[in-house]
Protein backbone atom coordinates (compact mmCIF):
# COMPACT_ATOMS: atom_id res chain seq x y z
CA UNK A 1 0.00 0.00 0.00
CA UNK A 2 1.27 3.59 -0.85
CA UNK A 3 1.93 5.77 1.94
CA UNK A 4 -0.51 8.43 0.46
CA UNK A 5 -3.49 5.22 0.41
CA UNK A 6 -3.47 5.02 4.39
CA UNK A 7 -6.64 4.50 6.43
CA UNK A 8 -7.46 7.86 8.18
CA UNK A 9 -8.96 8.44 11.36
CA UNK A 10 -12.02 9.04 13.13
CA UNK A 11 -12.94 12.75 13.80
CA UNK A 12 -10.10 13.69 11.75
CA UNK A 13 -7.71 12.31 14.73
CA UNK A 14 -3.70 12.04 13.22
CA UNK A 15 -3.18 8.97 14.88
CA UNK A 16 -4.60 5.80 16.49
CA UNK A 17 -3.36 4.07 19.83
CA UNK A 18 -4.61 1.12 20.84
CA UNK A 19 -3.63 0.73 24.35
CA UNK A 20 -3.71 -3.51 25.34
CA UNK A 21 -2.57 -6.04 27.64
CA UNK A 22 -2.16 -10.09 27.01
CA UNK A 23 -3.59 -11.49 30.44
CA UNK A 24 -1.40 -14.74 30.45
CA UNK A 25 -1.10 -14.92 33.95
CA UNK A 26 0.71 -18.19 35.25
CA UNK A 27 0.76 -19.36 31.79
CA UNK A 28 3.40 -16.75 30.55
CA UNK A 29 5.32 -19.33 32.38
CA UNK A 30 4.20 -22.97 32.04
CA UNK A 31 4.09 -22.09 28.46
CA UNK A 32 7.54 -21.73 28.19
CA UNK A 33 8.82 -24.07 30.66
CA UNK A 34 6.36 -27.11 30.97
CA UNK A 35 8.03 -27.77 34.22
CA UNK A 36 7.09 -24.53 36.18
CA UNK A 37 3.71 -26.15 36.60
CA UNK A 38 5.38 -27.93 39.65
CA UNK A 39 6.91 -24.96 40.75
CA UNK A 40 4.45 -22.56 42.58
CA UNK A 41 7.32 -19.20 43.00
CA UNK A 42 8.28 -19.45 39.68
CA UNK A 43 4.37 -19.21 38.28
CA UNK A 44 3.67 -16.65 41.31
CA UNK A 45 5.37 -14.10 38.99
CA UNK A 46 2.19 -14.73 37.04
CA UNK A 47 -0.15 -14.71 39.78
CA UNK A 48 0.68 -11.15 40.61
CA UNK A 49 -0.82 -10.21 37.17
CA UNK A 50 -4.38 -11.66 38.80
CA UNK A 51 -4.09 -11.06 42.19
CA UNK A 52 -2.41 -7.14 42.69
CA UNK A 53 -1.24 -5.99 38.34
CA UNK A 54 -4.66 -5.97 36.82
CA UNK A 55 -6.29 -4.30 39.80
CA UNK A 56 -3.87 -1.38 39.54
CA UNK A 57 -4.22 -1.06 35.58
CA UNK A 58 -7.89 -0.88 36.11
CA UNK A 59 -7.64 2.43 38.26
CA UNK A 60 -5.00 3.84 36.08
CA UNK A 61 -6.85 3.05 32.84
CA UNK A 62 -10.15 4.55 34.68
CA UNK A 63 -8.22 7.72 35.87
CA UNK A 64 -6.86 8.20 32.24
CA UNK A 65 -9.85 7.65 30.33
CA UNK A 66 -8.37 5.02 28.41
CA UNK A 67 -10.34 2.16 26.58
CA UNK A 68 -7.99 -0.66 26.52
CA UNK A 69 -8.37 -4.67 25.08
CA UNK A 70 -6.90 -7.41 26.73
CA UNK A 71 -6.22 -10.90 25.30
CA UNK A 72 -6.49 -13.31 28.09
CA UNK A 73 -5.81 -17.17 27.74
CA UNK A 74 -8.57 -19.73 27.97
CA UNK A 75 -6.77 -21.20 30.96
CA UNK A 76 -6.26 -18.10 32.90
CA UNK A 77 -9.80 -17.34 31.94
CA UNK A 78 -10.79 -20.57 33.96
CA UNK A 79 -8.51 -20.17 36.80
CA UNK A 80 -9.16 -16.20 37.59
CA UNK A 81 -12.66 -15.25 36.17
CA UNK A 82 -13.04 -12.77 38.60
CA UNK A 83 -10.00 -10.80 37.11
CA UNK A 84 -11.83 -11.19 34.22
CA UNK A 85 -14.84 -10.08 35.16
CA UNK A 86 -13.22 -6.82 36.67
CA UNK A 87 -11.54 -6.49 33.00
CA UNK A 88 -15.03 -6.39 31.24
CA UNK A 89 -16.86 -4.26 34.32
CA UNK A 90 -14.51 -1.49 33.63
CA UNK A 91 -15.79 -1.60 29.98
CA UNK A 92 -12.90 -2.89 28.34
CA UNK A 93 -12.65 -5.34 25.41
CA UNK A 94 -11.44 -9.08 25.98
CA UNK A 95 -9.60 -10.83 23.09
CA UNK A 96 -8.77 -14.48 22.52
CA UNK A 97 -5.02 -15.40 23.45
CA UNK A 98 -5.00 -19.17 23.53
CA UNK A 99 -5.90 -21.63 25.84
CA UNK A 100 -2.95 -23.02 27.80
CA UNK A 101 -0.93 -19.84 25.77
CA UNK A 102 1.16 -22.74 24.12
CA UNK A 103 2.95 -21.78 21.07
CA UNK A 104 1.46 -22.42 17.70
CA UNK A 105 3.55 -25.05 16.16
CA UNK A 106 3.11 -25.21 12.60
CA UNK A 107 3.92 -29.53 12.78
CA UNK A 108 0.91 -29.31 14.84
CA UNK A 109 -2.21 -28.56 13.39
CA UNK A 110 -4.48 -30.41 15.81
CA UNK A 111 -3.08 -28.69 18.88
CA UNK A 112 -3.05 -25.28 17.32
CA UNK A 113 -7.05 -26.01 16.78
CA UNK A 114 -7.82 -27.71 20.35
CA UNK A 115 -6.00 -24.37 21.52
CA UNK A 116 -8.46 -22.49 19.62
CA UNK A 117 -11.60 -24.21 20.35
CA UNK A 118 -10.69 -24.17 24.38
CA UNK A 119 -10.03 -20.91 24.41
CA UNK A 120 -13.15 -19.94 22.91
CA UNK A 121 -14.84 -22.47 25.15
CA UNK A 122 -13.65 -20.67 28.02
CA UNK A 123 -14.11 -17.11 27.32
CA UNK A 124 -17.49 -17.87 26.89
CA UNK A 125 -18.10 -19.46 29.82
CA UNK A 126 -17.62 -15.49 30.76
CA UNK A 127 -20.16 -14.31 28.30
CA UNK A 128 -17.50 -12.98 26.16
CA UNK A 129 -17.22 -13.76 22.31
CA UNK A 130 -14.63 -12.34 21.18
CA UNK A 131 -13.96 -10.65 18.27
CA UNK A 132 -9.96 -10.66 18.44
CA UNK A 133 -7.45 -13.03 18.44
CA UNK A 134 -3.69 -12.63 19.14
CA UNK A 135 -1.59 -15.41 19.57
CA UNK A 136 0.86 -16.11 22.25
CA UNK A 137 4.27 -14.69 21.94
CA UNK A 138 3.13 -13.68 17.69
CA UNK A 139 3.51 -17.80 17.10
CA UNK A 140 1.53 -18.54 13.92
CA UNK A 141 1.48 -21.66 11.37
CA UNK A 142 0.11 -21.06 7.43
CA UNK A 143 -3.26 -22.13 8.29
CA UNK A 144 -3.60 -19.93 11.42
CA UNK A 145 -5.14 -16.85 9.15
CA UNK A 146 -7.83 -19.59 7.80
CA UNK A 147 -8.99 -20.72 11.44
CA UNK A 148 -9.04 -16.88 12.58
CA UNK A 149 -11.44 -15.90 10.06
CA UNK A 150 -13.26 -19.44 9.94
CA UNK A 151 -14.25 -18.99 13.73
CA UNK A 152 -16.04 -15.82 13.56
CA UNK A 153 -12.85 -13.51 14.35
CA UNK A 154 -12.96 -9.57 12.87
CA UNK A 155 -9.43 -9.08 13.18
CA UNK A 156 -5.84 -10.36 14.09
CA UNK A 157 -3.00 -9.53 15.82
CA UNK A 158 0.29 -10.63 15.70
CA UNK A 159 1.65 -9.79 12.60
CA UNK A 160 4.93 -7.12 12.62
CA UNK A 161 4.38 -6.33 8.94
CA UNK A 162 3.06 -2.67 8.93
CA UNK A 163 2.32 0.17 10.78
CA UNK A 164 -1.26 0.77 9.24
CA UNK A 165 -4.34 -1.80 10.07
CA UNK A 166 -5.03 -3.81 6.80
CA UNK A 167 -6.73 -6.69 5.23
CA UNK A 168 -5.35 -10.40 4.63
CA UNK A 169 -5.33 -12.12 1.67
CA UNK A 170 -5.31 -15.99 2.38
CA UNK A 171 -3.29 -18.46 -0.01
CA UNK A 172 -6.85 -19.31 -1.79
CA UNK A 173 -7.08 -15.81 -2.48
CA UNK A 174 -10.13 -15.23 -0.22
CA UNK A 175 -11.03 -13.04 2.16
CA UNK A 176 -8.96 -13.11 5.46
CA UNK A 177 -9.41 -10.84 9.08
CA UNK A 178 -8.48 -7.11 9.40
CA UNK A 179 -4.95 -7.05 10.69
CA UNK A 180 -4.10 -4.71 13.68
CA UNK A 181 0.05 -5.16 13.21
CA UNK A 182 2.29 -4.62 16.34
CA UNK A 183 6.26 -3.97 17.12
CA UNK A 184 8.02 -5.65 19.90
CA UNK A 185 9.38 -1.12 20.26
CA UNK A 186 5.90 -0.85 22.17
CA UNK A 187 5.85 -4.26 24.18
CA UNK A 188 6.82 -4.36 28.09
CA UNK A 189 7.49 -8.20 27.85
CA UNK A 190 10.85 -6.83 25.46
CA UNK A 191 11.98 -4.73 27.93
CA UNK A 192 10.61 -5.31 31.28
CA UNK A 193 10.59 -9.27 31.17
CA UNK A 194 13.36 -10.64 33.85
CA UNK A 195 14.15 -14.40 33.30
CA UNK A 196 18.18 -15.67 34.63
CA UNK A 197 17.93 -17.12 31.25
CA UNK A 198 17.51 -14.42 28.33
CA UNK A 199 17.68 -11.34 30.09
CA UNK A 200 20.69 -9.09 30.55
CA UNK A 201 19.30 -7.25 33.51
CA UNK A 202 16.95 -4.70 34.43
CA UNK A 203 16.31 -1.57 32.94
CA UNK A 204 15.52 1.85 34.11
CA UNK A 205 12.23 3.57 33.20
CA UNK A 206 13.52 6.54 31.48
CA UNK A 207 15.36 3.91 29.42
CA UNK A 208 11.84 1.90 28.22
CA UNK A 209 10.20 5.57 27.92
CA UNK A 210 12.76 6.99 25.26
CA UNK A 211 12.32 4.16 23.03
CA UNK A 212 8.54 4.37 23.71
CA UNK A 213 7.97 7.68 23.17
CA UNK A 214 10.15 7.99 19.91
CA UNK A 215 8.23 5.18 18.45
CA UNK A 216 5.05 7.48 19.15
CA UNK A 217 6.71 10.51 17.35
CA UNK A 218 6.81 8.78 14.53
CA UNK A 219 3.69 6.74 14.19
CA UNK A 220 2.10 10.35 14.65
CA UNK A 221 4.27 12.03 12.05
CA UNK A 222 3.01 8.87 10.07
CA UNK A 223 -0.22 9.02 11.11
CA UNK A 224 -0.37 5.17 12.12
CA UNK A 225 -1.34 2.65 14.69
CA UNK A 226 0.57 2.36 17.73
CA UNK A 227 -0.59 -1.17 18.88
CA UNK A 228 0.78 -0.48 22.64
CA UNK A 229 0.89 -4.58 24.07
CA UNK A 230 1.82 -4.80 28.03
CA UNK A 231 1.08 -7.37 30.70
CA UNK A 232 -0.63 -6.90 33.74
CA UNK A 233 2.04 -8.85 35.78
CA UNK A 234 5.24 -6.67 33.98
CA UNK A 235 3.48 -2.85 34.12
CA UNK A 236 1.64 -4.04 37.05
CA UNK A 237 5.00 -3.93 39.28
CA UNK A 238 4.80 -0.58 41.46
CA UNK A 239 7.86 1.06 39.64
CA UNK A 240 6.26 0.04 36.02
CA UNK A 241 3.37 1.98 37.05
CA UNK A 242 4.97 4.64 37.40
CA UNK A 243 6.24 4.22 34.12
CA UNK A 244 2.24 3.42 32.21
CA UNK A 245 1.59 6.86 33.81
CA UNK A 246 4.11 8.82 32.71
CA UNK A 247 3.54 7.23 29.39
CA UNK A 248 -0.16 7.62 28.87
CA UNK A 249 0.61 11.16 30.29
CA UNK A 250 2.94 12.21 27.01
CA UNK A 251 0.59 10.22 24.90
CA UNK A 252 -2.49 12.19 26.36
CA UNK A 253 -0.59 15.57 25.86
CA UNK A 254 -1.25 15.51 21.81
CA UNK A 255 -4.83 16.44 21.20
CA UNK A 256 -4.54 14.69 17.88
CA UNK A 257 -4.42 11.04 19.44
CA UNK A 258 -7.62 8.55 18.74
CA UNK A 259 -7.67 6.22 21.82
CA UNK A 260 -9.89 2.71 20.92
CA UNK A 261 -9.89 -0.80 21.15
CA UNK A 262 -8.99 -3.27 18.91
CA UNK A 263 -12.44 -3.81 17.46
CA UNK A 264 -12.87 -0.05 17.35
CA UNK A 265 -9.77 -0.01 15.30
CA UNK A 266 -10.71 -3.08 12.85
CA UNK A 267 -14.39 -1.49 12.13
CA UNK A 268 -12.76 1.94 11.07
CA UNK A 269 -10.61 0.17 9.09
CA UNK A 270 -13.74 -2.10 7.63
CA UNK A 271 -15.12 1.39 7.15
CA UNK A 272 -12.23 2.60 5.34
CA UNK A 273 -12.03 -0.37 3.27
CA UNK A 274 -15.60 0.22 1.76
CA UNK A 275 -15.32 3.78 0.75
CA UNK A 276 -12.28 2.19 -1.12
CA UNK A 277 -14.02 -0.24 -3.01
CA UNK A 278 -16.73 2.37 -3.56
ZN1 LIG B 1 0.90 -13.90 25.99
Amino acid sequence: MENEDHMKWPDGKKFAVMVTFDFDAESMWFSEDPTAMRKPSILSQGTYGPRRGIHKVLETLRYFEVPASFYVPGWTADKHPGAIEAVLKHGHEVGHHGHMHAWIDPDDPDGEIEEMDKGLEALKKLGVVPKGYRAPAASSSEMTLELVRDRGFLYNSGFLDDVYPYRHTLVDGSKGPVELPFHWNLDDSAITYFNFDTQPGIFPNAHILDVWKEEINVIREWGALANITLHPQLIGRPSRMTLFKHFLDYIQSFDDVWFATGTQVAEAFETFENTQEQ
